[in-house]
């Protein structure tokens, strides 16, 4: 129960004054009221693992004391938030993501959100090139404003056509399904350097950059091959073109075999731009850029930030970062995130409503389909979501067709809460699929 009744009536009061644009989750939506490790509980005094607020927000843990307690100290000295003046947090801040960029002479630019990070990258780097034509990959998102809306492939997630890019589409983002789908990871990575040069040729020379997520998020948790975007890279080189990693839920080790998701194509060097936003505040609003000095000064005006990087939401990140950094949360992702896709693999190997489990680290999307089919079935993946939810499990949603059900638990789970959570699954997939028609 919440101060003005139930939460039917939030929801109506939701409903009559916000966007009707604006997703809720749930045929009941759920308002969550506190959250503890990895648990949250809501307005009706259930208690859910959360098997996704990681990649949302929260990071390591619910209610870290570590984060809060230096949010509250923070905010009890001084919450002037501009850049007009020093901030030592924010410098604080800059210098250990800088060195842990992995970019040769990096400058940090922050953000209150991912979307402004990769705006600030696509401002930088068009100013830099001095060409508007943007490469991006199919099946993409990169959020919610006009320049970011103009890179996302899906256009089921772009809210208008207009653009102010001319903005080229290449394949390799997702691997599962279309065209090069059954080809092994040479040849899949060869198709779609062949594709990458096909569009070039079709330009006028002169294209900005090309922005792509490792790991594509609202995508569903698809990868491609290790290695692609090194591939990639050698034909950007060669047409000056710039590379911006999307690392918005990649970044901060939740891959688990590497600290960014851009490693895993590393042969031939980081990006030339890195964004970052979503759980690296730990719920605060905190995001970046990235890039070497030359491009980030390429910016031919003086700027300010009123928000970006305030020293409450710099403080928040680096007591986050110190945390995970300390406990190692990137060989837990790898070690608990291993074994929950084992685990879940093997749940799903019983079931006909799943057609693939994948992932990396603790970023773990599952497929749905219609059962006999092998269609993807956004109704099999609402219904797995709704079923987990009844079980105490919370689960994404997001895919090609909404069909993929995306695990992102904070990056302290540990393996009994795993079992947990893969068992609630199992019992969520028995159940949604006694809900759907027999095959
Ligand atoms: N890039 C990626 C890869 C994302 O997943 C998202 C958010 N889902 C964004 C950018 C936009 O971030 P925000 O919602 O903080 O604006």
């Amino acid at each position: 129960m919440t101060a003005d009744g139930a939460p039917g009536a939030l929801l109506a009061r939701h409903r009559a004054v916000l966007p009707s644009w604006l997703d809720l989750y749930y045929e009941r939506p759920l308002e969550l009221t506190h959250g503890a490790g990895r648990h949250v509980w809501d307005a009706e005094g259930n208690r859910y693992l959360d098997f996704f607020g990681g990649i949302v927000t929260t990071m390591t843990a619910h209610a870290l004391p570590e984060v809060t307690d230096a949010v509250t100290a923070q905010a009890g000295r001084i919450l002037h938030t501009s850049t007009l003046y020093l901030s030592r947090p924010m410098v604080e801040l800059a210098e250990r993501i800088a060195a842990l960029s992995g970019i040769p002479d990096a400058r940090v630019f922050f953000t209150t959100s991912g979307t402004e990070a990769n705006d600030t990258a696509l401002l930088l780097a068009t100013a830099y090139r001095r060409s508007n034509q943007v490469l991006a990959m199919r099946n993409s998102y990169h959020g919610r404003s006009f320049s970011a809306v103009a890179v996302t492939g899906n256009t089921s997630w772009s809210p208008t056509g207009l653009s102010p890019f001319q903005t080229l589409y290449v394949h390799g983002g997702v691997r599962g399904r279309g065209p090069y789908a059954g080809l092994g990871d040479d040849a899949y990575i060869a198709a779609c350097v062949a594709d990458l040069e096909d569009v070039l040729g079709q330009t006028a020379g002169g294209v900005a950059a090309l922005i792509a997520e490792p790991v594509q998020g609202v995508g569903g948790f698809t990868s491609p091959p290790d290695g692609l975007y090194a591939a990639f890279r050698e034909v950007l080189d060669r047409h000056g073109i710039l590379w911006i990693s999307d690392e918005v839920q990649t970044g901060w080790g939740r891959t688990g075999d590497h600290f960014w998701g851009w490693q895993a194509h590393a042969g031939n060097g980081p990006p030339d731009l890195l964004t970052f936003a979503k759980g690296i505040g730990n719920g605060m609003s905190l995001g970046g850029v990235v890039a070497r000095a030359e491009v980030m000064d390429a910016m031919s005006a003086h700027s300010i930030s009123t928000f970006g990087g305030s020293p409450v939401t710099a403080a928040a990140g680096l007591a986050n970062l110190t945390y995970l950094l300390d406990h190692d949360l990137q060989g837990n992702a790898r070690r608990v995130g291993g074994l929950l896709l084992e685990r879940l693999r093997a749940v799903a190997a019983g079931s006909d409503l799943v057609r693939e489990v994948r992932g990396r680290g603790l970023m773990i999307g599952v497929e749905l389909v219609r059962p006999g089919t092998g269609e993807p079935s956004a109704e099999a993946a609402s219904l797995v979501v709704e079923a987990a939810r009844e079980r105490g499990l919370l689960v994404g949603k997001g895919g090609r067709g909404g069909a993929c059900v995306r695990i992102a638990p904070p990056m302290t789970l540990n393996v009994a809460e795993a079992e947990e959570g893969a068992e609630a699954l199992a019992g969520a997939l028995t159940d949604a699929r006694a809900r759907l028609p027999a095959a």
